[in-house]
């Protein structure tokens, strides 16, 4: 049993540790027949279960549809680290849009997180919440980035959350001597991701959303109302959000082409020793590198070594995804060598040409929100509030938002995959020759 929750695997999930100590959870039904709705819902991901909890806590009738279960995307399969600011530094947003947006972007990234810890606090969320991360520079070259960084955010943007810290001081904290510096933020955080979904599930269920889990979207039909069917039922609701992210497949393809979905992995070992835990991670904050293929990892509520390493391209997974990420972890942390792999698990993300979040609207009535592109937990949360902001009326936030381009990929849906795996491969091959 561990320090999460049950014992048994949350049936319908993948077979990760998070399914493995996931809290326990109903399971809703298959949507038949017809239902009506202010605001329909396709997808039950963090944007799905936060754009629900705000909207139903505006007094709108929210329904859900989850092809799956509540959380079984990238959601319950995540890292759990909940980073400040965007996936893009201050510094190339400050050159792509300007100051005023770039500003605009930090703040928003900071109340993200908060809003994060604020609604795992209103709603006793059980999910492992922990304080801090650690940026590490896995190159020499990347040093200085990491400490111009920290003096940015803290003289431009007044952010003293975060400091510098040396190889030294690094190497204690890490327990590993493969790191040339890096950065220590005490305002970010990290936590058990399926938990946090699950827990927004029912928060959301307790202000009256309705869900629906193995109800598939097939197709919708916009107007008003909007007609969205699955195998079994229909619901007319007066508008939809689209929050399928790297699950979308060919369901909206005026969207697809902004994303592309790549898929990512995670282990999680045997319960560590408290001594071997705390020379893995002293400090316990959520660990991440700087390489173009991020290696990132903290402990478990019960102290396993979650690590995440390894990504691709294809629509299948490797087979032995335990012995795929461990050799990432083993480049890291030799001494664990002898140590137990207990789970391995992979899952789809949305990365979008420029890595910031794509936002928008299709119809008068019909929103989506989705390429996070590694950053969702926070920025996936609060994309769900800015959704609601909107459907209730309110566009300042969201328009600075659209407004950022996300260009589709070279190819559309059809011809992106030859182009980004060439790219892909060549900034992962940059990372094993160490440049
Ligand atoms: C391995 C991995 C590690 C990651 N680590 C981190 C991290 O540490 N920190 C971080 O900030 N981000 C991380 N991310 C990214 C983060 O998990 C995602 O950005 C975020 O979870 C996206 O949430 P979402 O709700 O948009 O999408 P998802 O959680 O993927 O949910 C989409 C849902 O839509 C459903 N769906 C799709 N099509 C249909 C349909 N036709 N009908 C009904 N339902 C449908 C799917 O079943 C799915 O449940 C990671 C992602 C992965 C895969």
């Amino acid at each position: 049993m561990s320090a999460s929750g049950s014992i048994t695997r949350l049936h319908g999930h993948t077979d990760s540790y998070y399914a493995a100590s996931a809290n326990p959870t109903p399971e809703y039904p298959c949507l038949e027949g017809e239902v009506t709705a202010d605001v329909c819902i396709i997808g039950a991901g963090y944007t799905g279960l936060s754009s629900a909890l705000h909207l139903a806590e505006r007094g709108y009738k929210v329904v859900v549809l989850e092809a799956e279960r509540v959380g079984w995307g990238a959601s319950g399969r995540n890292g759990g680290h909940v980073g400040v600011g965007q996936r893009k530094g201050q510094e190339e947003l400050e050159k792509m849009l300007g100051r005023d947006t770039a500003r605009a972007l930090w703040d928003m990234g900071l109340e993200a997180v908060q809003l994060v810890e604020h609604l795992i606090n209103r709603h006793g969320i059980q999910c492992d919440l922990k304080r801090g991360i650690m940026h590490l520079a896995a190159k020499k070259s990347h040093e200085a980035e990491l400490r111009q960084e920290v003096e940015l955010l803290n003289q431009r943007y007044g952010y003293e959350d975060m400091r510098y810290a040396n190889r030294d001081e690094v190497a204690d904290l890490v327990g590993s001597d493969r790191f040339f510096g890096g950065q220590i933020d005490s305002g970010s955080l990290h936590l058990h991701p399926l938990n946090y979904a699950l827990g927004l599930a029912d928060a959301a269920r307790a202000a009256g959303v309705l869900f629906f889990e193995h109800s598939r979207v097939t197709g919708y039909v916009s107007g008003s109302p909007c007609v969205v069917s699955t195998e079994h039922g229909r619901v007319s609701a007066a508008n939809i959000v689209l929050a399928c992210n790297g699950y979308l497949g060919k369901l909206e393809p005026r969207m697809a082409g902004r994303i592309m979905p790549i898929n990512n992995f995670v282990l999680a070992t045997e319960p560590l020793e408290e001594k071997l835990a705390r020379e893995l991670i002293a400090n316990d904050y959520a660990l991440q590198d700087t390489l173009f293929v991020i290696n990132y990892w903290k402990l478990s509520g019960d102290n396993r070594l979650i690590f995440g390493g390894g990504e691709n391209y294809s629509s299948r997974f490797p087979r032995d995804i335990r012995g795929f990420v461990r050799k990432y972890m083993l480049e890291v942390y030799p001494q664990l060598a002898g140590t137990q792999i207990d789970y391995g698990w992979g899952g789809t993300l949305a990365i979008t040409m420029n890595r910031m979040p794509s936002i928008g609207r299709l119809e008068p009535n019909v929103y989506y929100s989705q390429g996070y592109s590694g950053h969702g937990v926070p920025t996936a949360t609060f994309a769900g509030k800015i959704l609601a902001e909107v459907i209730a009326g309110t566009e300042e936030r969201f328009d600075i938002l659209s407004r950022i381009p996300t260009p589709s990929f070279p190819g559309g849906t059809l011809l992106r995959w030859p182009g980004l795996v060439a790219g892909m491969l060549y900034y992962s091959l940059l990372d094993k020759l160490g440049r």
